[in-house]
C-alpha cells in the first residue's frame, strides 16, 4: 500500500500559515507585493500569471501585472526591472519564463535586484543556496521538501536520487537535499546505466520532461517517488515524468501529476515574497 501525496493539501496548508503572517504584516502597515511581468502571448504562461495572482490574493498580497508585447526589447525589459527594483510597494519580482527568443534572459534575470529575486534564479541567491544560508529558496525544489516534511518522511542518511541538472529544478534540488543530510546523486542525459543507480534511490525525484520516463524497473520497492514532470499530452491531459501506474504499487509515498509537485512552486513563491517584504524591516 502506497500514500499518494497530495500536493493540494499541502499547499493549503503552507498558505494558511502564509496568509496569518501576511496579516501579521498587514496590521504594521506592510502589504507584500509581487510584480509580476509576461511578455508575449504564450498560454501556458498566462495560466501560470493567473494562478501567481489568484495566490497573492488569497493569502492577502497584492499583485503587480505587466503584461508586455511580444516585441518588447531587452532594454525595455530591463528598464521596467530596473524601476520596480526601487519600488518600495514591490517586495518580489518575478519574469515569467520563457521570455520571447530575441530577448536575452541572462540579463534580465541578472537584473533583478537579489533583494526582491523571489524565484531565487539571480546568481546571487543561486550562490547563496549552494552555501546552505539562503532568504529565497528555489520554488520547485522547495515545495518537494515541504512536502517530504508534512509527510514526515526521513531524509537524513538516505539516498536521494535525482533524474535531471537544470538550474531551477535539478540542481537546487541536490543543494536543499544535501541540507537536509540526505546523500545526493544527480543523473542527467549523460549519465550510463541510469536504471542502475535510481534503483538505488530512497527518494527518487524526477525532472526530466518525458512523460512517463521511470518505469517500474527502475524503482526499489518502498521508494518515494517525486514527480516533477509536467508534459502535455496530445489529448491536452497533464503526465508526469513517472509512469504512475505501473510505478505507484512500488512505493511508500508518490506524487501525482497534476496534484502534486506543481500546486507547491506557486506557494513557495508566495512564501519568498512573504520572506522578502519581512526582510525590509
Ligand atoms: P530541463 O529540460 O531544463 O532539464 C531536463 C533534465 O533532464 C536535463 O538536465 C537532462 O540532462 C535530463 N535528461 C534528459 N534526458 C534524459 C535521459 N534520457 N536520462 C537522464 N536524464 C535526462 O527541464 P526542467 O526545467 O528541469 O524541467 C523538467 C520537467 O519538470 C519538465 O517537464 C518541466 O515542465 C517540469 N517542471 C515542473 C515544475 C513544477 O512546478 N512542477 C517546475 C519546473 C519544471
Amino acid at each position: 500500500m502506497y500514500t499518494r501525496i497530495d500536493g493540494k493539501e499541502v499547499s493549503a496548508s503552507v498558505r494558511n500559515a502564509i496568509t496569518e503572517k501576511v496579516n501579521d504584516l498587514k496590521a504594521k502597515g506592510v502589504t507584500p507585493g509581487l510584480a509580476v511581468i509576461i511578455v508575449g502571448n504564450d498560454p501556458a504562461s498566462r495560466v501560470y500569471v493567473n494562478n501567481k495572482k489568484k495566490g497573492c490574493e488569497q493569502t492577502g498580497m497584492n499583485s503587480f501585472e505587466y503584461a508586455l508585447p511580444e516585441e518588447t526589447t531587452t532594454e525595455e525589459l530591463i528598464s521596467l526591472i530596473e524601476k520596480l527594483n526601487g519600488e518600495k510597494d514591490v517586495h518580489g519580482i518575478l519574469c515569467q519564463l520563457p521570455v520571447p527568443k530575441h530577448i536575452d534572459e541572462e540579463k534580465v534575470l541578472n537584473t533583478i535586484s537579489p533583494d526582491k529575486d523571489v524565484d531565487a534564479f539571480h546568481p546571487v541567491n543561486c550562490g547563496k543556496v549552494m552555501t546552505g544560508d539562503y532568504t529565497f529558496a528555489p520554488c520547485t525544489p522547495a515545495g518537494m521538501v515541504e512536502m517530504l516534511k508534512y509527510y514526515n518522511i526521513p531524509v537524513a542518511g538516505k539516498h536521494c536520487v535525482i533524474i535531471g541538472r537544470s538550474n531551477i529544478v535539478g540542481k537546487p534540488m541536490a543543494m536543499l537535499m544535501l541540507k537536509e543530510n540526505a546523500t545526493v546523486t544527480v543523473c542527467h542525459s549523460r549519465t550510463e546505466n541510469l536504471a542502475e543507480i535510481t534503483k538505488q534511490a530512497d527518494i527518487l525525484v524526477a525532472a526530466v520532461g518525458r512523460p512517463k520516463f521511470v518505469t517500474a524497473d527502475m524503482v526499489k520497492d518502498g521508494a518515494v517517488v517525486l514527480d516533477v514532470g509536467i508534459n502535455r499530452m496530445e489529448d491536452g491531459k497533464l503526465c508526469g515524468d513517472v509512469d504512475f501506474d505501473a510505478v505507484c504499487e512500488k512505493t511508500s509515498y508518490i506524487t501525482p501529476v497534476p496534484g502534486g509537485v506543481g500546486p507547491m512552486t506557486i506557494t513557495m513563491l508566495l512564501k519568498n515574497t512573504l520572506a522578502a517584504a519581512e526582510n525590509t524591516f
